[in-house]
């Protein structure tokens, strides 16, 4: 069985430091009209599960409506959030929490000094208000902590803290690398995402308690992502079947078949198979890829070798003093990867 990510909205109350700018300064909701075609077919594609992120999701003007619809209609569900719209949401979606996979809340710090320095003032105390609730009333949550130069020195406070506050779990996540990052100086080196992994290793070899990295880190495997295993489909807010949503403008560029992937003018089986065909093609040509040059580089950085794919990094010029373009420019990695 597969997930369905739906970004509803790419609103936010938030304005958190290490955001991507371009996804969540926006002002638009999904339609209802595509939720509901989503709805209606994906259970057919062994869809079992619908997982609403954003922006912050819970602000989507209809979410207790959309969150009682797939829960008639039999999905599981859950939702990614920062937990400050929480108290006012919960009375209207309580009736239906029986079907409620996870909440997957965002950490980013251990003291209000360090979570409220990225995301900002009182965020942190809101936080733990949302989180009292889910003890109080026995909700399943989890943690999501974006790894930033400004709290890599957390990492175990991190996971301490996850467990102890009765979080089901904490997945690390990688700051994928934007302009915003470079700027904030949030972005980690090459070498400090190295590091980091190890780091994260050895605590998941020293804890029984679930502890998970996102996808960007090193690793062997040439689809590491449930996006590239073709197990989980994200679609945005603008009703766009897209390649994941880690990606800024998430891999929409990297599909190219914009209006025959847009669910506002086809039918969910048909945006469906077109966006089998390209994530197909895309595995294809990283295949080819791997096959004529060697992995190497983008094995350490998977979402960087998407990025770079999609035509996303060329911006990078702009930073020709950092550590990130000299790593860039000794392995040859500005510019398209081809096939040949
Ligand atoms: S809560 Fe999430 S979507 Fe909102 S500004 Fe922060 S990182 Fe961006
Ligand atoms: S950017 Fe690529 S490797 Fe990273 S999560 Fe998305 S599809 Fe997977």
């Amino acid at each position: 069985m597969a997930t369905l990510l739906i970004e509803l909205t790419n609103r936010c109350n938030l304005n958190c430091r290490h955001c991507f700018d371009q996804r969540h300064g926006g002002h638009d909701d999904i339609r209802l009209p595509v939720i509901e075609k989503i709805i209606g077919r994906a259970g057919e594609h062994d869809f079992d599960t619908i997982v609403f992120t954003g922006g912050e999701p819970t602000l989507h003007r209809q979410f207790p409506q959309i969150v009682r619809r797939v829960y008639e209609a039999g999905y599981r569900f859950g939702f990614v959030s920062n937990g400050q719209n929480f108290q006012k949401i919960y009375p209207q979606i309580k009736f239906f929490l029986d079907r409620l996979e996870t909440i997957t809340f965002s950490l980013d710090g251990v003291t209000p000094e360090s979570h409220d320095s990225l995301r900002g003032d009182g965020t942190f105390t809101n936080l733990l208000k949302a989180i009292s609730i889910c003890v109080a009333k026995e909700i399943p949550f989890t943690f999501n902590s974006v790894l930033t130069a400004h709290n890599i020195h957390e990492i175990e406070l991190l996971a301490g803290l996850a467990q102890q506050l009765g979080s089901g779990g904490v997945r690390f996540g990688q700051l994928m690398l934007t302009p915003a990052a470079m700027d904030h100086g949030l972005a980690l080196t090459p070498d400090m995402i190295n590091t980091v992994a190890d780091k994260i290793e050895k605590l998941k070899e020293s804890h029984t308690y679930p502890i998970g990295m996102g996808p960007g880190f090193y690793t062997a495997l040439l689809f590491p992502c449930a996006s590239l295993q073709m197990a989980e489909l994200t679609i945005t807010h603008s009703g766009h079947l897209a390649l994941c949503c880690h990606l800024p403008d998430h891999g929409s560029a990297l599909l190219h078949q914009d209006s025959q992937l847009d669910l506002n003018h086809v039918e969910f089986e048909e945006a469906f198979a077109t966006w089998q065909g390209a994530v197909q093609s895309y595995r294809s040509t990283k295949k080819i890829y791997f096959n004529n040059r060697g992995k190497g580089f983008a094995e350490h950085l998977p979402c960087w070798f998407c990025q770079s794919y999609s035509n996303q990094v060329n911006w990078l010029k702009a930073y020709a003093n950092t550590h990130w373009f000299r790593f860039i420019e000794e392995n040859n990695f500005l510019g398209r990867p081809s096939n040949d």
